[in-house]
């Protein structure tokens, strides 16, 4: 159980995801969370640092999927100056709809990348639709509410885990 919670790779942030390491693990499709990947969750509209790492993608050809749990208004309003596929009450980590929309956009397992800030919601969807490279980033503002920091605290392990073998590969 644990190995499948564990993140590919964690970034600081989501720029600093490059199209050159997407396309050397022939990546193709991007599936992202919206909420505190990309944006707080009070901020409606995508700013200029989105955009420019949206275009570089799109430039090197990966086509980016926004997958939220969250609301379709929500998810309409931040895409709609973007105009990427973009996906509302996908339900993760469940991988009944996410699987359709893979389906619906052309994907595989093997030429997609799944980002977001949660191990039990973003890795484990990866993991449940059999996309190796789940992809983390910490939250950008985390909600202070006892779920949420019970959330956190149960990520901890995983997190330990993944320094510790990241860890052996750099010796
Ligand atoms: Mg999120």
């Amino acid at each position: 159980m644990l190995s499948k919670l564990l993140p590919y790779e964690i970034f600081d942030k989501f720029d600093d995801i490059s199209p050159e390491y997407l396309s050397s693990l022939g990546v193709r499709f991007l599936f992202s969370d919206v909420d505190n990947t990309l944006a707080p969750y009070e901020v409606p509209e995508p700013d200029e640092r989105i955009r420019s790492w949206l275009d570089s993608l799109k430039e090197a050809g990966i086509t980016v999927v926004l997958v939220s749990n969250n609301h379709g208004d929500r998810i309409e309003l931040f895409n709609r100056t973007l105009g990427l596929a973009a996906y509302a009450d996908c339900k993760k980590p469940g991988k009944k709809r996410l699987g359709e929309i893979m389906k619906s956009v052309g994907a595989t397992a093997e030429d997609s990348a799944f980002l977001g800030d949660q191990i039990f919601t973003d890795v484990l969807s990866a993991r449940n639709l059999g996309i190796k490279i789940a992809l983390l980033v910490p939250p950008i503002k985390d909600k202070l509410t006892l779920f949420f920091r019970f959330k956190r605290l149960m990520e901890k392990p995983i997190l330990r885990r993944y320094r510790k073998l990241h860890k052996e590969e750099d010796k």
